[in-house]
């Protein structure tokens, strides 16, 4: 399996700022030496491509740097040229991902599912909607025609389902935290939310009603799979509780679910706040462990 990675491409974060933006090299420095995956680095996305999820004039004013500063408060990160490059990359991974998965049965992007990016902003650390550009690339080119997208970040999709969800070939499945970011929302076709607090149990019992009722809506030709670490138990944002064996159950759960119908797998890992940078990176190593075999 084929893992794209856009680690090298970084950008300058004030001191102390919360995101970790370490976690990619680490995991995949760990990915090389566990000799799991293939790891190539991903072409950007250009300008054509962002244009296919992007208002032109939002996508200028990201480039030229000339974001409002309630814009960047929104976003979460401050701007820089470094921040567009880095954009540019992880959307050009899950696009590379996508159609590698196409032809491989699965691959991942270590990153993206920046799945708070709506058409003419950004917010929630996400600068660009790599999931939307990816499925309208794919769909233009003939690649894919039904996707499902599987969202079990612990937050919930709201960019990608307004991009997506009047999309009729596209069904947005979500599990989120119910009391989570972000607080107004945009409805996927197929999703539950969970109160805090929740633990592995219940987050598996609601995966088993997720997957059928998600599948049941037409057989995809590509799943795309936001397999966030944050609904863990110590993440600093999830507010739920589900320990490293329910995530690792999780996956095992999208997998089978998939590879039971066919249907190939595009993982990113999107969010992964873990009070221990550590425990992130070893539940994103479970997860492209998991579809690597
Ligand atoms: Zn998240």
């Amino acid at each position: 399996m084929r893992a794209f990675a856009h680690d090298r491409f970084t950008y300058p974060l004030p001191e102390g700022h919360r995101f970790p933006l370490g976690r990619y090299r680490m995991l995949r420095e760990a990915i090389e030496s566990a000799g799991l995956a293939e790891v190539v680095e991903a072409p950007p996305a250009d300008d054509a491509d962002l244009l296919l999820a992007h208002d032109p004039r939002y996508l200028e004013r990201v480039v030229h740097g000339r974001l409002t500063d309630r814009e960047q408060r929104a976003l979460g990160l401050p701007w820089s040229p470094q921040l567009v490059e880095r954009g540019r990359r992880s959307v050009g991974a899950t696009l590379a991902a996508a159609r590698d998965a196409c032809v491989d049965g699965a691959a991942v992007n270590l990153g993206g599912g920046t799945h708070h990016a709506f058409a003419a902003s950004g917010r929630g650390f996400c600068t660009f909607n790599d999931v939307a550009v990816a499925v309208r690339r794919l769909r233009g080119d003939g690649t894919v025609g039904r996707v499902l997208v599987v969202d079990l970040d612990v937050h919930q999709g709201d960019g990608t389902n307004a991009l997506l969800g009047p999309d009729p070939l596209t069904t947005c499945a979500g599990i989120n935290g119910g009391a989570n970011y972000p607080f107004r929302r945009v409805p996927g076709d197929v999703e539950e939310d969970l109160p805090d607090g929740t633990g592995d149990d219940a987050y598996v019992e609601a995966l088993g009603r997720l997957l059928p009722a998600a599948l049941a809506r037409g057989a995809p030709d590509l799943c795309v799979y936001l397999a966030g670490a944050d609904p863990y138990e110590d993440d600093r944002l999830g507010r739920l509780a589900v320990t490293q064996a329910g995530l690792a159950e999780r996956d095992r759960m999208v997998r089978d679910h998939m590879r039971a119908a066919g249907v190939p797998v595009c993982v990113l890992l999107a969010g992964g706040y873990g009070r221990r940078i550590e425990d992130t990176v070893a539940i994103n190593l479970a997860t492209v462990s998991s579809f690597a075999r």
